[in-house]
């Protein structure tokens, strides 16, 4: 499988390459040359297959010759080995028709497990496979960075440093990445804010010659491998309500547009996917986008789902290149209009065409409790601020009583005790393998908001496990 920019004008690139590449060389996104599919025969053959097994499958057309089947399959089994549900990927019914499907039973109660499980062992597969190395570098506020660390500690190839603001973190997001050991990860909790801490990683990789002399890589959302990875369980959810013989919708708590763009993938696919639902706190862009053609970016403000307080959602061009017929260069020019105004002009059509498919949600915060205090009341379900949002959306929006919603529920309740108490009343307790979370040792350096303190520090620690 090639792969190609969403702006036109960066080299074409093979599954392998894009994952150590993350961001294209013009600036742009990777997307593939063509998209793969599977005939109804296909996804039927499928329907009951182990969430491993399943996500092998779908996976493989995107990843080509990159990783031998095999390989995959030993990768996947591996990566879902450590969820604590022998589903991986449970489906619940809340109410005729609609279901929440649970991605947060991984090993940071988070969906970004779904696709950093794998990516961290297709790393160690790719760099073995060049005999390479790479550091990671990354700001987090929140789940991508305790995603990232779980998934690559101790991988043998594989150095990753992770900024965080000091002091400005929840205590359960930040012990989830403190208390990880592995000779290879480096906690940095920096003196600023959450900016400092991106724009510090910003300034990393703008220095071409440290970027060469470390190998940096990132792992964030735009890197197309997660994509991909974040695609099988639309499949398996599809699957198990009757698809390819019957259709179906998904609503999707959204920030970074990757989860919902896994699902449109899944739909160009070939799986009957009637509607998308994309669902919004009350930075809510994307409903405004998807409502009105108002993409217009205004201040983040804080929310009870901070992994949804976003205002340029960066995947969001991978779909817009789509709309736009595949045209770098227009899509190119509307990203620099974006950049320059705040306010992104798609033409009528293109933004008529992707109101056939998706629908636009946005729920603010006192809603937000109100329905995770209506779920708990009516059905007894816990569902965090986040998959809230998504079931919200599912039942506001879904198309056609007859056709099946599935809400993605993409945080464990625990992650957010406050919240959760403050709706229901209840306390969510941590998983057991969690439960002891606040009793171990946290493991961070306190650094200066300075770039050439975080590049010393890296330097330090990638010097050390390049000697062995
Ligand atoms: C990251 C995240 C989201 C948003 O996912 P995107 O792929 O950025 O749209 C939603 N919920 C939770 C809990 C997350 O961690």
């Amino acid at each position: 499988m090639r792969y190609i920019s969403t702006r036109g004008s960066a080299p074409v690139l093979d599954f392998a390459g894009v994952l150590l590449a993350g961001l294209a060389e013009d600036g742009g996104l990777y997307l593939p040359e063509t998209w793969p599919g599977f005939s109804p025969g296909e996804w039927r053959a499928m329907r009951g297959l182990p969430y491993p097994e399943l996500a092998a499958r779908v996976m493989a057309p995107f990843i080509g010759d990159a990783v031998p089947p095999d390989t995959l399959r030993s990768i996947t089994t591996a990566a879902y080995a450590g969820f604590n549900h022998p589903a991986t990927v449970p489906l619940v019914q809340l109410d005729r028709g609609l279901f929440a499907m649970e991605l947060f039973h991984g090993p940071t109660l988070a969906f970004k497990d779904m696709a950093m499980q794998v990516l961290g062992r297709l790393f160690d597969h790719v760099l073995t496979a060049r005999d390479a190395r790479v550091a990671i570098v990354g700001a987090t506020s929140g789940d991508t960075g305790s995603a990232a660390i779980e998934a690559c500690a101790g991988r043998a190839r594989v150095d990753i440093a992770i900024l965080h603001p000091h002091g400005r973190t929840s205590d359960v997001q930040r012990r989830q990445m403190t208390t990880v050991t592995a000779p290879n990860i480096r906690n940095i909790a920096i003196e600023g804010t959450f900016d400092d801490c991106q724009d510090i990683v910003k300034s990393l990789f703008a220095d071409a010659p440290f970027r060469r002399e470390m190998h940096l890589s990132a792992v964030n959302s735009i890197n197309w491998a997660r994509i991909t990875a974040q695609i099988p369980y639309y499949v398996a959810a599809a699957l198990a309500l009757g698809a390819p013989d019957r259709e179906v919708a998904f609503a999707v708590p959204t920030g970074n547009f990757g989860n919902v763009l896994a699902a449109w993938v899944a739909r160009r696919m070939g799986l009957p996917v009637a509607r998308l639902i994309v669902g919004s706190n009350h930075n809510d862009i994307l409903a405004r986008f998807l409502t009105a053609n108002d993409m217009s970016v205004r201040p983040v403000l804080p929310s009870l789902s901070p992994s949804m307080d976003i205002q340029v959602s960066s995947n969001f061009e991978r779909l817009l290149f789509e709309a736009l017929g595949r045209d770098g260069a227009a899509t190119a020019a509307v990203m620099a209009g974006f950049r320059a105004t705040g306010r992104m002009a798609v033409p009528d059509a293109a933004w008529r065409g992707l109101g056939g498919v998706f629908t636009g949600f946005a729920l603010d915060d006192a809603a937000t409790t109100a329905e995770i205090a209506r779920l708990y009341r009516e059905t007894g379900y816990l569902a965090d601020p986040h998959s809230a949002i998504g079931i919200a959306a599912a039942r506001a929006a879904r198309p056609d009583p007859a056709i099946p919603v599935i809400a993605m529920a993409t945080a464990h309740p625990a992650k957010f005790p406050e919240a959760m108490r403050a709706a229901t009343g209840q306390d969510c307790p941590l998983p057991p393998r969690l439960a002891d979370l606040f009793d171990r040792a946290e493991h961070f350096d306190v650094l200066p908001n300075d770039p050439a303190a975080v590049a010393g520090a890296l330097r330090a620690l990638v010097g050390r496990n390049r000697a062995g």
